[in-house]
């Protein structure tokens, strides 16, 4: 029997999930919800966070000793950082375009400002809390921070990928240097495990239709009024239209020119990871999935993605750059003020720094617009006006990032000569592709 591709099931499990989550606000059904269903899309998400440790381990080593020679590695390293910090400025330059040109804050009525203030202010206190620490730091914090000082420690906390990364590739590089005999059985052990967690990404991927469904019915039963959403629909719409330029023409359009191949292909490949990252809210949860996509049915050899996607997922962040310039200029806005050209182009650079900052988890891009909040001298209780839209927004530029990464990568697989012909695929075994 012919079955439905993987992201149409994933499409229809979303589908299904925001239906569901409606009925049951209806028929009062939140209680039900919260305790027999959101627990699987705990689940499902818990278990592709479980393998993006092992992943990014087994598949970067591979990645660093396959490439053979230090060379190599630093040229691919450069070209690969030039162009995702080229990409996320693009993005943000976009956010501020759309912005001023629309105005979204100005056209915010006082009272329902004041209302957003006042109903949201203590969980905007909470985000502030939380980048105060970012900030306290000295200007060389970044680089220090990268240096783990316990790699166990490193691994188990959620923000330290960039830091598991570091150690990875500091081992990988001592992998080429030592004696080649010697390094040959940690590389065959290193192989097999990567070869276990992709095999464990299909398995995983079975469940993804229903894990979509739980974690969607879970998120519009908890969802704030539709209301609210409405005061704050211009502001959301420019979130949404810079992130619709960056998804459907940016990347595409990057992918033809320097690649050659098409939208229907770029997208048939990469959408099954888009939905994920939809309903997900993380790159780092969607990385596993989008490696293999990038791998299998765009054609990039594994060489390049074991290396590009991991950091990109972790640095890489187009949709939240272009968010935190859009909320920065909407909540100056609604403060009325008006931002000068020098201070709008210092938004550039800290929304560049901040997004590379964010954690590839749910919500991190607000913790971080502190920050740009602070720099800009835009008040930083202004949070709590975007606060309630802000879960559905995430949704969205987390899909712009994992678009990003994905586009990157082609273009770096390219430059390499490592773009090819997709493989024999390996989710053949479950899904037949539409
Ligand atoms: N949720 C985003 C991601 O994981 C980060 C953010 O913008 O909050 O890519």
């Amino acid at each position: 029997m012919k079955k439905l591709a993987l992201h149409w099931q994933i499409l229809l499990g979303m589908v299904a999930g925001i239906l569901f989550g409606i009925l049951a606000n209806q028929l009062e059904w939140g209680g039900f919800v919260k305790d027999w269903i959101k627990p699987f899309g705990t689940i499902f998400i818990n278990s592709l966070k479980l393998i993006a440790i092992p992943l990014i381990v087994a598949s970067l080593i591979k990645g660093i000793t396959d490439l053979k020679d230090i060379s190599k590695l630093s040229a691919m390293g450069g070209r690969t950082i030039a162009i995702y910090v080229g990409t996320t400025v693009l993005a943000i330059v976009i956010g501020l375009g759309i912005v001023n040109m629309v105005g979204p804050g100005r056209g915010l009525d006082e009272s329902t400002r004041d209302s957003l203030l006042n109903d949201f202010a203590a969980d905007a206190g909470k985000r502030i809390m939380d980048a105060e620490a970012q900030r306290e730091a000295g200007p060389l914090q970044a680089l220090v921070d990268l240096v783990p000082d316990n790699i166990v420690g490193a691994a188990s906390s959620n923000g330290n990928m960039l830091q598991v990364i570091f150690f990875v590739i500091c081992f990988g590089i001592g992998l080429i240097l030592i004696d080649p005999k010697k390094a040959q059985p940690v590389k065959d052990f290193f192989d097999g495990v990567n070869e276990v967690v992709l095999k464990l990404i299909d398995l995983i991927m079975i469940a993804a239709p229903y894990g979509v469904f739980a974690l969607l019915a879970a998120l519009v039963v908890e969802a704030p009024s539709a209301g609210l959403f409405k005061a704050l629909l211009y502001y959301s719409l420019c979130v949404l239209a810079g992130l619709g330029i960056m998804i459907f023409l940016v990347y595409p359009t990057l992918v033809k020119v320097f690649t050659g191949k098409g939208m229907k292909f770029f997208f048939n490949g990469i959408s099954p990871a888009q939905l994920l990252a939809f309903s997900t809210s993380s790159s780092a949860a969607t990385l596993p999935v989008t490696m293999e996509r990038v791998e299998e049915h765009l054609g990039v050899d594994e060489e390049v993605t074991s290396f590009v996607l991991p950091i990109g997922a972790t640095i890489n962040m187009d949709g939240t750059s272009l968010y935190q310039a859009v909320a920065a200029v909407f909540i100056a806005q609604a403060y009325g003020m008006n931002l000068d050209l020098m201070t709008q182009l210092g938004i550039i650079t800290t929304a560049l720094a901040a997004s590379i900052g964010s954690a590839a988890v749910p919500g991190a891009g607000m913790v971080m617009l502190v920050i740009v909040l602070g720099q800009a001298g835009i008040p930083e209780a202004g949070l709590a006006l975007i606060f309630a839209v802000d879960r559905p927004l995430d949704m969205c530029r987390t899909v712009a990032n994992v678009t990003g990464d994905a586009t990157v990568a082609m273009l770096v697989g390219k430059s390499v000569g490592k773009l090819n012909e997709p493989q024999e695929r390996k989710l053949d075994d479950f899904y037949a592709e539409g």
